[in-house]
C-alpha cells in the first residue's frame, strides 16, 4: 500500500482532509445487508475526504481542496430518513489537510496551482475558507461549466465552499476552462469526464514512460469496478457517470497505470488487474 509514488520524475501525494460518513441511500444499488462489514456501528459507511499533491520541478499542484476547517453536524433529518438511531456526531468533518501537507514539507504559499475535479463541498473547501485565500500564490482551475450547476443534493456545508469560492473569483484568481484536454503543466493533463457532475474532470500525469490517473469521483467505491448498478446519490446525470466510469476503468484495466480515487478508504494508488476478472491490486 502506498499513498506516494514516483510517475517517472513527478511525485504524487494522497493527502487526507477528513472524513466522511454516509448512511447507506447514498449508494444506490449497493447491497450493504449483503456486505455489512462496510458499515460502522454507527450505521453509515466511512470515507476519506481526499485530494492529491503533484510536485515536479517548478510546480505544485493541489487536485481538489477538502471539505475545509468544518465540522458538519449530522443532520437529523438524514437520520430520520436513513432510520439511524445512534448517528455519528457529523456527516462530514474537514480540517486535516494543512497539517498534511506541512507533514509532506509543502506550505500553502508553495502551491502554484489548485485544480479543482468539480465543485462538491468536499472538494472546494480550503480554497478560501472564510473568504480569505489559503493559498495565496495559486491560480485555480475548474469547468467552467460548474459555476451555473448547483448540486442535486446539497449537502450540509454546501453553502460555505461556494463562497469561498465566490470570494476566490473576486480575486481574480480562477480559470475557467472548457476544453475536453487541458495542459495544466508537462505531462499533467486534465481530462472533461461528466457525469458525476456536468464539469467534472480527471486527472493524468506522465513522465518518463509511466503513468498515473487521478480519477476525483468517476468511481466512488470500490465495488463499482464490478458492478454497473452502483452509483451515488449526489450525481447529476447517472447514465453518463456510468458511461465515463466504464471508458476510463475499460482503458486503465490491465495497463500498468496508478490510479488515485479520492474517497476509497486508505487513499493508496491502486492498479486494474484483469488475470481473473477486474480487481483492484496495490501499485507500486
Ligand atoms: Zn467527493
Amino acid at each position: 500500500m502506498s499513498t506516494v509514488i514516483d510517475v517517472g520524475g513527478i511525485k504524487v501525494s494522497a493527502l487526507n482532509d477528513g472524513e466522511v460518513h454516509l448512511p447507506p441511500m447514498y449508494y444506490p444499488g449497493l447491497d450493504f445487508a449483503a456486505c455489512p462489514e462496510l458499515l460502522q456501528a454507527d450505521g453509515t459507511y466511512h470515507i476519506p475526504v481526499g485530494c492529491f499533491l503533484i510536485q515536479a520541478r517548478g510546480l505544485t499542484v493541489l487536485v481538489d481542496a477538502g471539505l475545509g476547517p468544518s465540522s458538519i453536524p449530522f443532520p437529523g433529518d438524514i437520520a430520520a430518513a436513513a432510520g439511524l438511531t445512534d448517528p455519528p456526531e457529523s456527516i462530514a468533518a474537514g480540517g486535516l489537510l494543512p497539517g498534511a501537507l506541512a507533514a509532506a514539507g509543502v506550505a500553502p504559499a508553495d502551491i502554484t496551482t489548485v485544480f479543482l475535479t468539480h465543485l462538491h463541498a468536499d472538494h472546494i473547501g480550503w480554497v478560501a475558507p472564510g473568504g480569505v485565500l489559503f493559498f495565496p500564490n495559486a491560480v485555480v482551475m475548474c469547468a467552467a461549466v460548474e459555476w451555473e450547476t448547483q448540486p442535486v443534493a446539497p449537502a450540509p456545508g454546501e453553502l460555505e465552499g461556494r463562497t469561498g469560492l465566490a470570494a476566490a473569483r473576486a480575486t481574480g484568481v480562477l480559470r475557467p476552462i472548457d476544453a475536453a484536454t487541458a495542459e495544466l503543466a508537462p505531462g499533467i493533463s486534465a481530462h472533461h469526464s461528466p457525469g458525476h457532475t456536468p464539469g467534472h474532470y480527471v486527472i493524468s500525469v506522465a513522465s518518463e514512460g509511466e503513468t498515473a490517473y487521478l480519477l476525483g469521483d468517476v468511481v466512488h467505491h470500490p465495488l463499482q469496478l464490478n458492478d454497473e448498478g452502483i452509483s451515488f446519490l449526489s450525481e447529476t446525470e447517472p447514465e453518463r457517470a456510468l458511461r465515463a466510469r466504464e471508458e476510463l476503468l475499460t482503458t486503465l484495466q490491465g495497463s500498468s497505470v496508478s490510479i488515485g480515487m479520492t474517497h476509497f478508504p486508505g487513499l493508496d494508488f491502486q492498479r486494474i488487474a484483469t488475470a481473473n476478472g477486474r480487481e483492484w491490486t496495490t501499485a507500486g
